[in-house]
């Protein structure tokens, strides 16, 4: 459902193109595909992913010998589904049993980092987790507060020093803090500056390296936090932080706010980082764990 709910913007603009195309176009023809090629383009699916696709069903079509618009439907959710499913066993979260896990959220400031680590804090709590909250935006003014926020109102500690201390420091606190405490997860915050990217990377890598010696295989996740409405912004941050720091996951947010949902797809066909959550909403239950079949089912169901 929620997916559903989602996704509805994606699934108004991209069903209701493809069902004109196929209104328009009875015959799967040249033509066809190039109207096809652009109804995926505009649903942020990606270049290089559209064109691997439409090569694929050009094939599927003549070898199944499908001439008929109607036919080619079903095919084509097959397609998508086949190029996220890959990615299935990968989608899950890396958590530690009975042991503390650590996840590091990195990402540009607007993408809704502190929000997913507020989202995701609920969720663990209700699964009876203890969980703990390190406010490593030490930047940002007001990125503090907005985690204390979010700490009050799902009932989590916030660890945390005075704005502009050094991040790696509040996260040394806050490791030592969950530890201590038999915490179950750590969600890290971190800055999201992009003025001096060289900068930014180098603070990244600071704080993992600390966490790292605090808990040899820690962390155990580096979620990249992406803005679906932002499109190809967001490939381009997944580039740049997928370069320099082990990036394992993406969070794309916003995804109820966007026609382009397709950008999923290009994630995962032009960076292969699997995309582990979504964010489908503003609210502290709005955040799901991304699975492809639900994602598909939700673009045309
Ligand atoms: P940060 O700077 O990366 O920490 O971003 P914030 O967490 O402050 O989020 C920026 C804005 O995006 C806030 O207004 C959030 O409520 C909003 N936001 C975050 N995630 C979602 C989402 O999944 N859907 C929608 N509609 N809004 C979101």
């Amino acid at each position: 459902e929620k997916f559903r709910d989602g996704l509805s913007k994606t699934r108004d603009s991209f069903v209701g193109a493809m069902n004109d195309l196929v209104k328009d176009y009875r015959k799967v023809d040249e033509e066809f595909f190039e109207e096809l090629e652009e109804i995926l383009i505009s649903a942020d699916v990606g270049v290089n992913t559209v064109m691997d696709l439409i090569d694929d069903l050009k094939d599927e079509a003549r070898t199944r010998n499908i001439s008929d618009a109607k036919e080619i439907q079903p095919v084509i959710s097959e397609k998508l589904a086949e190029l996220l499913q890959k990615t299935d066993e990968e989608t899950k979260l890396n958590m530690q049993e009975n042991e503390l896990t650590v996840i590091l959220f990195v990402g540009v400031n607007g993408v809704g980092k502190t929000t997913t680590i507020g989202k995701l804090a609920h969720k663990f709590k209700g699964e009876g987790k203890r969980v703990v909250m390190a406010a490593g935006d030490t930047f940002r003014a007001g990125a503090i507060e907005q985690l204390e926020v979010w700490g009050e109102r799902v009932g989590v500690d916030v660890i945390k020093q005075q704005a502009g201390s050094d991040p790696a420091a509040v996260m040394y606190d806050a490791i030592r803090s969950a530890k201590s405490k038999k915490a179950d997860v750590l969600l890290c915050d971190t800055a999201g500056r992009l003025q001096n990217k060289v900068n930014l990377m180098n603070e990244l890598e600071k704080v993992k390296r600390v966490l790292t010696r605090e808990v040899p295989d820690a962390p155990h996740e580096v979620l990249l936090v992406l803005d679906a409405t932002t499109g190809q912004n967001a490939m381009s941050q997944a580039k740049t932080f997928g370069k320099s720091t082990d990036v394992s996951g993406i969070v794309l947010t916003k995804l109820d706010g966007t026609a382009k949902g397709g950008i999923v797809l290009a994630i995962r066909h032009e960076l292969d980082i699997p995309v582990k959550l979504v964010g489908l909403g503003e609210g502290m239950d709005d955040l799901q764990e991304f699975e492809a079949d639900q994602y598909v089912h939700g673009l045309f169901a």
